[in-house]
């Protein structure tokens, strides 16, 4: 029986581990669970999985939880994240939290010595050093959820001592892949919102249509496979059956695929290194037909070169990047700003804070607050 705690488990990732988990009763047992604001999903999860304790971060009165559930330790406000991931004791800390407020969790979790299981891509796309670092002195690899970089995981089993010389990291294209850069620039909330092959929360499925999604995808390579820029390419590949190929040096190259369902990705994580079951369709390759690929395009989307010139800048600048594109992309949510306005106030942040340094937390909160700081200032001015 493995025990997990899950962070974030209202959202698109946790539900989906928790149908999992479902699924196979008798080797997972849930021990721990926060959302944010969702009370009343975590109220059913508590009811359903019976963890001993579950954590609500934006904090309601003790009076709201219902009588049955009284048996479940209840963390409001900051600490939640904390107590679900290092207090309670866990064999696997799955950190599906969005944002950077997964960076806390997934610290708090590798320095109390817990196998992370990693859906989060904000804590490796800012802390990635501290990140990397953790998990290394606990001796636990961290375990990629997100499903290209479970792909390379998944490809890398069995090839060590080699080094892939270089990562094929695919992408969707998301729903602008063939449209006009003016069109892109004026696409509207519901346009956005409508993903041609997954179904995930708001927030990445915003940023998968203005390719900042890949953006953090190449750094959470980067910082999991160890790779530098030059030796990741984007490959657009509209039918997201290929999640993802490594290359070696004789010129093999394998790829993972499959149908695109988080379910696999999630699940390899929790059962790692075994497989189990996990209810999706299995893929057929003639129903598919064709796969196709093609470059991505930096000036359509240049989130892709902003991506490439922040790995090299150093410092501070990825996280930069994060926290404009979470102000940016969360205003283009609430209706403040056109979709062309989400690059535009990344590219601000990013001019105006420059040589900033990621060396500690207290740096790398420091630049996501200037970051939010500048996009707030010129939202007016767009
Ligand atoms: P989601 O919006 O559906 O769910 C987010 C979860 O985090 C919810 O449980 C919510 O309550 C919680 N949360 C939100 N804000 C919080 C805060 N400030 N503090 C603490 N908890 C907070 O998101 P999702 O689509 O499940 O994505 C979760 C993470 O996994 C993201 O980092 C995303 O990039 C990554 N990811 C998701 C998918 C996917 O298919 N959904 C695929 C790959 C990677
Ligand atoms: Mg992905």
């Amino acid at each position: 029986m493995t025990t997990i705690s899950i962070l974030g488990s209202t959202g698109s990732i946790g539900t989906q581990a928790l149908s999992l988990v479902k699924l196979h009763p008798d080797r997972f047992q849930v021990t721990a669970l926060t959302a944010h604001s969702n009370k009343d999903l975590l109220f059913e999860q508590v009811r359903a999985f019976r963890p001993q304790m579950a954590g609500l971060t934006q904090p309601i009165p003790e009076s709201e939880i219902p009588e049955d559930l009284r048996f479940c330790r209840f963390v409001m406000g900051h600490d939640a994240l904390r107590v679900a991931a290092a207090e309670i004791p866990a064999d696997e800390v799955l950190v599906s939290v969005v944002g950077i407020a997964g960076l806390e969790g997934v610290m708090a979790a590798l320095n109390a010595g817990r196998q992370v299981l990693l859906a989060n891509k904000e804590a490796l796309v800012t802390g990635g050093h501290l990140v990397t670092d953790a998990a290394r002195r606990i001796g636990k690899p961290l375990l990629p959820v997100d499903s290209e970089h479970s792909a390379i995981f998944q490809c890398l089993q069995g090839a060590a001592p080699n080094k892939p010389r270089r990562i094929l990291l695919t992408a969707s294209g998301g729903p602008f892949r063939t449209w006009k850069r003016e069109d892109i620039e004026n696409a509207t909330r519901e346009q956005a919102l409508k993903h041609p092959n997954w179904s995930m929360g708001a927030k990445i499925t915003v940023d998968s249509a203005s390719m900042f999604n890949k953006a953090l995808e190449i750094m959470e390579v980067r910082w999991l496979f160890g790779m530098q820029p030059r030796d990741i390419q984007v490959v657009v590949h509209p039918q997201s059956i290929v999640h993802s190929a490594v290359e070696f040096d004789d010129g093999a190259v394998l790829a993972q695929l499959g149908v695109p369902d988080m379910r696999v990705p999630i699940q390899y994580a929790m059962a790692y290194p075994e497989r189990l079951t996990t209810g999706c369709e299995p893929l057929d390759l003639f129903k598919v037909g064709t796969l196709t690929f093609e470059p991505g395009d930096p000036v359509r989307f240049p989130a892709l070169r902003l991506a490439v010139e922040c790995l090299e800048a150093g410092g501070a600048a990825c996280t930069v990047l994060n926290g404009a594109n979470e102000a940016a992309n969360a205003a283009f949510l609430r209706g403040e700003i056109p979709f062309g306005g989400i690059t535009r106030l990344v590219e601000a942040a990013l001019d105006r804070l420059t040589g900033l340094p990621a060396d500690t937390l207290a740096d790398i909160y420091a630049a996501d607050r200037m970051a939010r700081e500048v996009v707030a200032e010129r939202i007016g001015r767009l």
